[in-house]
């Protein structure tokens, strides 16, 4: 197949440089070349013409937790000052009825539904890799998204990152110093508070065990400053590594929760790789296009120097980067040989990182995800070859995307099926805990038996934040709670209403409005 269309290939030598040209993707799910002009193949390729819309990388969400997607945002209502760390806020009285309970529910009720929903959410804001999967006994009936926590190209041994939402002790943190000295990857929620915060330890811990490498993402930071982003770059020059990793950025998540956020500009004077996450639903955007407008509206209220270009890396190169150092394939970047991973945006702007940051969901035309179309207009996704689909609504749009039934491979499994799933949980969530509690037991008793058992049904965990039986365990017994309508996919005038005279952003993220009218 090849695309054409305004190319926007952010090349290593050249990353500012775009033109009208075409991509070529190979049959092994990588690109084959990338080339300037249009002339049409000769060789019987399918051609899909985008016209004059742009052609980016598919964009990469480092940070999120999809278990909880379908969730709106939360606050607790009697508070009136930001949290200190990411320890303070799972204690709040509202916490459990407003966010593991319901997560509990969707996650074991409906876990295929609760994943396919996740997925067409970040699919809706051109994301092709996100971070944050639930763990899980085997893989979703549906794998629309890469998921990076798990990526392994087919190859089990080839899972070469590992990732933890949880702090981790000096010996843990150790054993994953190792693992990044060995070629792996290591992404770790470290120091998430207010700057001086307790969660600073967490950084010096990671020092002091020898992960700050180039092969560590490091989320959120936002309680360490330059000091530290300064050790970071010493502590890797000295391993012998050509820069130092990775800081995963999710100003709207910081700015709600703690009033703060990461101190972008220190990262960047000393090298470390910036890189965008959405977090999760109850304190985040809904996808990259939401975080891009919110970091974008930071760096104007902190006078950051930090370009439409910057940011458009951040969601896509500087992600690729540091994920193709871990993994066999590189990705982020339309380049021979690398991930056929793109998004295809209506052009708003002649400028295409502008466009990018300025872009919304009803901009998204096409998502390609090794070299196969999963979302886009019916008209591109026929082009692509892909004409079963479901039509999903996307504010007042339509979309298409490839979903198959969980239990039938060759059934269309539509939206509305989708939703009626996660209909069925709110309904009667005790009734969905308990069917997920027996599919469960099943698939424990199946890989027991380790014979000619039928395939587990799929059986999810949520990662954070605590211990199980603390805060995302099962709610007890008779006690009252709401599983909220899944959210819209959009970032429509409710959800933007909803920012207002909530969270601590001290009114900042108020103006996100003005980008969407
Ligand atoms: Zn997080």
């Amino acid at each position: 197949m090849e695309l054409h269309g305004r190319v926007v290939p952010l090349a290593a030598n050249d990353p500012q440089r775009h033109f009208r040209g075409r991509v070529r993707l190979g049959e092994d799910g990588a690109i084959d070349s990338v080339l300037r002009n249009r002339t049409p193949s000769s060789n019987g390729l399918r051609v899909v013409d985008v016209g004059d819309a742009f052609i980016y990388p598919g964009l990469i969400d480092l940070h999120s937790h999809i278990g909880f997607a379908s969730l709106p945002l939360w606050d607790e209502p009697a508070r009136d000052h930001p949290f200190l760390h990411h320890n303070t806020w799972p204690s709040a009285p509202s916490y459990r009825p407003f966010i593991s309970w319901p997560a509990y529910a969707l996650i074991k009720g409906a876990p295929e539904a609760l994943l396919a929903y996740a997925q067409v959410r970040a699919l809706a804001g051109g994301t092709t890799s996100i971070q944050g999967w639930p763990p899980a006994n085997r893989r979703p009936a549906n794998q629309l998204v890469r998921n990076i926590d798990d990526e392994n190209f087919g190859n089990a041994s080839d899972n070469s990152i590992r990732t933890s939402a949880l702090t981790l002790s000096v010996s843990d943190l150790k054993q994953r110093a190792r693992h990044i000295e060995s070629g792996g990857g290591f992404i770790y929620h470290c120091a998430e508070g207010q700057g001086g915060s307790l969660a600073a330890r967490e950084f010096a811990e990671a020092a002091r065990a020898g992960c700050l490498r180039s092969r560590l993402i490091a989320i959120h930071c936002n309680a360490v400053g330059d000091a530290d982003f300064r050790q970071w770059q010493e502590h890797a020059t000295l391993a012998g590594d050509a820069s130092p990793g990775s800081v995963v950025w999710s100003p709207f998540s910081n700015l709600w929760l703690y009033g703060e956020t990461t101190d972008v500009a220190a990262a960047r004077k000393h090298h470390v790789s910036v890189c965008l996450g959405t977090d999760w639903a109850p304190s985040g955007t809904k996808n990259l296009l939401g975080e891009l407008k919110i970091a974008n509206l930071w760096i104007r209220e902190a006078g950051l120097d930090i370009s439409h270009f910057d940011l458009v890396e951040m969601v896509t190169s500087s992600p690729g980067d540091v994920l193709g150092a871990c993994w066999p394939h590189a990705a982020g970047r339309l380049e021979a040989g690398r991930l056929a991973d793109i998004t295809v945006v209506a052009r708003r702007h002649p400028d295409p990182w502008k466009n990018l940051v300025m872009a919304r969901e009803s901009d998204v035309l096409l998502v390609i995800v090794g070299g196969h179309a999963r979302y886009g207009t019916r008209d591109l996704m026929r082009a692509c070859g892909e004409s079963r689909t479901t039509s999903v609504g996307i504010g007042a749009d339509r979309r298409h995307a490839l979903l198959r039934k969980p239990d039938d491979a060759e059934q269309v499994w539509t939206w509305s099926s989708v939703l009626g799933e996660l209909d069925e949980v709110r309904a009667d969530p005790d009734a969905a805990i308990d069917r997920g509690h027996r599919v469960a037991r099943a698939a424990l008793e199946a890989s027991l038996m380790n014979g000619a058992a039928p395939p587990p049904g799929l059986v999810l965990e949520l990662d954070m934040p605590g211990a199980p039986e603390m805060f995302a365990g099962p709610p007890p017994p008779g006690v009252e709670y709401e599983v909220p309508e899944p959210s819209s996919l959009v970032h429509d005038r409710a959800w933007l209403g909803s920012l207002r005279e909530r969270g601590f952003h001290n009114g900042v993220l108020d103006r996100v409005a003005d980008y969407y009218v």
